[in-house]
């Protein structure tokens, strides 16, 4: 029997009404003639409540704390779904990660999948009920205990089901109808794109556009799985991220996909480091040991005269004061002057494998944001993609320039935004 796994996030549970919503498509996908198994996020924005919460609780929460408390998310929408099917007279059996056979480093509040072994799962579909999973979470190797697998996780959950389960296709349902060329809710105009390269939502994804988590991209790109994105409110189409996307025939592949943004990180200056042999090394290897991933980076000539030069680089917010303290520690060996950091930046990034072969993107891009009059604080570039760092407060208008700049901008409104809060 053909299986399909689906994911429903969590403005597509976020209360009663919406899970009896998305009981009734569960069912009907049943009814179709499918084996179908359910990843399910926390209801609303109850993962930011519950971050909040703990927040008050304590400043910095240990992480086994914390995963334990933003599991229990995910299980409360699990309970609810699996109730909410049987109430329509059918049997569905809800299992947390642990239960579902996800197997997790232990790194706490981003672990990564190592294994699935979904036996219970397999059980629950062979005797006809439609199984649960609460996703976003797993349970470690080693120490075994809970883990989460970092924010937006449920699409990894979803996928790396998929995956074991050598499902015949996995459907991510969300609040707006796919994938666009830009994010729906800053500009409204963006278009639809009914079919994208893994390659390049591989890069929207790195680059913020929240639609899909990056490692479940990853992993779907690993084990060959095509997704379908779409919406739980509507019965359009969505996009399908394939592994290859062909070009029809004559026609061009567009040089840009979209444009993402993120306003997740935050930037850190090393002032005043000496300008000789090591001292880089020095600071990126503490932040390593601190497994804190760096993402751009930037060093200036040295001053005239000063033979000091300053470091600066991006990091996510949720980061920076871990990172500030592991570099407090080495500001003496390493002998910098000073530390700045700021959290109010956002990166605002051009995506599209067509630009390998197009000269001059670069600057059309630089020029639409100027003509915003958005300044640019930091760049950096791959084969298919350029980002720049802005003020957190331009970054809409940074977005929309270059939307309308590479025309990505559709005729009349396609984008609907049917729920969420965009949190
Ligand atoms: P879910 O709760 O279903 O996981 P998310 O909030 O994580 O939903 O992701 C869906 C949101 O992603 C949309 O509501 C939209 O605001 C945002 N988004 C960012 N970039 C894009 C994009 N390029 N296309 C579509 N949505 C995007
Ligand atoms: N509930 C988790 C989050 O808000 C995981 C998810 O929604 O995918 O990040
Ligand atoms: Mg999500």
């Amino acid at each position: 029997m053909a299986l399909i796994v689906q994911k429903y996030g969590g403005s597509s549970v976020a209360d009663a009404a919406a899970i009896k919503r998305v009981a009734q498509r569960i069912v009907a996908q049943k009814k179709a003639g499918y084996d179908v198994v359910v990843a399910v996020s926390a209801m609303g924005d109850s993962t930011d409540e519950l971050l909040d919460l703990a927040e008050q609780v304590a400043p910095l929460p240990p992480g086994r704390e914390l995963d334990m408390l933003l599991t229990s998310g995910e299980r409360i929408s699990m309970a609810l779904v699996a109730m909410a099917i049987g109430n329509l007279g059918y049997e569905a059996r809800s299992f947390t990660g642990s239960q579902a056979g996800v197997i997790t480093t232990s790194l706490h509040g981003n672990a990564k999948i190592i294994d699935v072994t979904p036996g219970r799962i397999r059980e629950a579909l062979d005797d006809g009920a439609i199984a649960i999973v609460a996703g976003f979470q797993g349970v470690s190797q080693d120490s075994k205990d809970i883990t989460t697998l970092g924010r937006g996780g449920t699409d990894t959950t979803a996928v790396a089901l998929a995956a074991a389960l050598d499902a015949d296709a996995c459907e991510i349902y969300t609040d707006v109808d796919g994938v666009f060329t830009a994010d729906p809710r800053i500009v409204p105009t963006a278009r639809r794109i009914p079919e994208i390269s893994n390659e390049e939502m591989l890069e929207m994804a790195a680059c913020g556009a929240k639609i899909l988590h990056l490692r479940c991209v990853e992993y779907a790109r690993r084990y060959n799985i095509p997704i379908h994105v779409r919406s739980s409110f509507s019965q359009k189409p969505g996009t399908w991220v394939l592994p290859h996307v062909e070009e029809s025939e004559g026609m061009e592949q567009p040089i840009i996909s979209g444009v993402a943004h993120d306003r997740s990180e935050a930037k850190i200056t090393v002032v005043g480091v000496p300008d000789q042999v090591g001292e880089a090394a020095a600071i990126f290897r503490t932040l390593a040991e601190a497994e804190i991933n760096i993402d751009m980076i930037v060093q200036n000539v040295s001053a005239a005269g000063t033979a000091r030069t300053d470091i600066s680089f991006t990091l996510p917010t949720s980061h920076g004061q871990i990172a500030l303290a592991a570099l407090k520690k080495i500001q003496e060996q390493v002998g910098f002057t000073s530390l700045l950091y700021n959290d109010r930046i956002g990166k605002v990034s051009l995506v599209g494998a067509g630009m390998r072969s197009y000269p001059g993107v670069t600057a059309r891009f630089f020029d639409s944001i100027a003509g915003a009059g958005v300044n640019i604080e930091m760049i950096s570039t791959s084969e298919i993609r350029i980002s720049v760092v802005v003020a957190e407060e331009e970054v809409d208008a940074a977005v929309g320039a270059a939307h309308t700049e590479f025309q990505l901008d559709a005729d009349q409104v396609e984008a609907v935004v049917y729920g969420g809060t965009g949190r």
